[in-house]
């Protein structure tokens, strides 16, 4: 019974895993009017509702792993040219232009799995740790796979990205020379974990739509519902796969505690308390290496800056995850207007444009985070690299912002003519003012952890 073992609860009084799994995503009948609440279920929500069972049944057994015809992702179905681009690729997986859409298109959806087997490879972790490839694989099969794949941001590409970057982190020469085989195995577990099983919402919406990962005996005030949730998984599935069971308990138990620290650390309206320590450390000099409480806490800055790094992408890709974590917002937004909920900030795809959302995620989070990163690294050619796409970045959504302001004020004028008529173009930059939009204080209420 192997969905049992995810709900034992391992040692006393240690933690409890998680039941794997957020489905059913959303449960939209608790949404409903009460009269629509007593209906009867019929016949044709019944058979859905079976089907959808089985469905789910499905994709958690690992008994049925084999069984099931074309299972998406088998690297046996590419041809040798694309595992064989895929391996050059790994060969630059260190530098920063590193296109992982590219890599998942040549793994056929594989790339969390292929990268994270190819790091503990380059760093020696299987050896170190003395790890069964067999159960690393299973482990590492169930991350990739427990991503929803139809969120358009927080999928497995996605934390495919955030190792990559992890990575990329982890090689900063003021890191590298301190950082032990645990610092790194824990770094890039943590990376590859993160965002698993993520329901493609917010925590607002879980709350409000009564979500059971956000039901009220498990949820207080300052919980992380979501980031508890993707450590609680994470830990369900490590025991699962046994990928640790071989080690001292007491070290199993530690490693656990230390990637939910890691992960916990990923909320972003904790944003500004992890800023705050940072800085003074920074300050007064005071971050000392050798201890390990210290390099763990930069880790879990590295794996901060790693979460939100889209924008110090090169544009191409930057863009791309621009519109996807959108899209994803806008989803969401849709719900909530389809269930005469208030809609959530950012979500509105009337109001809140990807450009103006993306200079107010990078003035408010990702500028402030990167400019202490880069005093941190002393500089470093990435860090210099990573600024340089971000202030690059940030300019084009400005221009891009302009020319979307002017294009709803041209709209706006053509169907309601005013009595000046149309605005000259120099009147019209006033309009750009993020704030008339509410996206800047949005981001600011999202940094002081409102
Ligand atoms: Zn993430």
């Amino acid at each position: 019974m192997l969905a049992d073992v995810r709900l034992s609860t391992g040692h006393a009084g240690v933690l409890l895993a998680e039941r794997r799994g957020s489905y059913p995503l959303i449960d939209l009948r608790i949404l409903k009017t009460s009269t629509q609440q007593g209906e009867v279920e019929s016949g044709t929500r019944r058979k859905v509702k079976r089907l959808l069972s089985f469905q789910r049944y499905c994709h958690n057994s690992r008994l049925l792993r084999g069984l099931v015809p074309h299972t998406p992702g088998s690297l046996h179905l590419l041809d040798d040219d694309y595992l064989g681009q895929a391996a050059h690729m790994l060969s630059k997986v260190g530098t920063w232009n590193f296109d992982i859409f590219l890599f998942d298109r040549l793994t056929n959806g594989n790339s969390l799995v292929t990268l994270m087997c190819h790091l503990f490879n380059v760093y020696g972790l299987i050896h170190h740790f003395q790890l069964d490839m067999v159960k690393l694989h299973r482990f590492l099969g169930m991350v990739q796979e427990d991503y929803h794949s139809q969120n358009p941001y927080h999928n497995a590409v996605h934390a495919a990205d955030v190792t990559q970057a992890m990575y990329c982190y982890l090689k900063e020469p003021k890191l590298a020379e301190q950082l032990s085989p645990l610092d790194v195995f824990l770094g890039l577990m943590a990376a590859a974990a993160h965002d698993v099983d993520h329901p493609g919402v917010n925590q607002p919406f879980l709350i409000k739509t009564r979500h059971h990962l956000a039901s009220s005996t498990r949820y207080t005030a300052n919980t992380s519902v979501l980031e508890s949730h993707h450590w609680r998984s994470t830990v369900g599935m490590l025991r699962e796969s046994g990928l640790l069971s071989h080690l001292p308990p007491n070290m199993s138990q530690d490693m656990e505690q230390q990637l939910g620290s890691l992960i916990l650390a990923t909320d972003i309206s904790r944003q500004n308390e992890f800023l705050i320590t940072f800085k003074e450390h920074l300050d007064n000099q005071d971050l000392d290496l050798q201890l390990a409480s210290h390099r763990h806490f930069m880790l879990q800055i590295a794996l901060k800056c790693a979460d939100i790094c889209n924008p110090c992408r090169v544009w191409e890709l930057s863009r791309q995850w621009s519109e996807r974590v959108c899209e994803e917002f806008y989803r969401q937004g849709d719900l909530e207007r389809k269930f005469e909920l208030e809609i959530s900030p950012l979500c509105n795809q009337q109001a809140d444009s990807v450009p103006a959302i993306q200079i107010g995620f990078i003035s408010y989070i990702v500028e402030p985070l990167f400019e202490e990163w880069l005093r941190f690294t002393e500089r470093s050619l990435l860090t210099q690299t990573m600024m340089t796409h971000l202030h690059k970045n940030k300019a084009r959504w400005s221009l891009l912002q302009y020319t979307h302001a002017s294009e709803r004020q041209t709209h706006s004028q053509a169907e309601e003519p005013g009595p000046e008529g149309g605005g000259r173009r120099g009147e019209d930059i006033p309009n750009c003012d993020l704030d008339s939009w509410g996206v800047l204080s949005s981001f600011s209420e999202w940094g002081r952890g409102v």
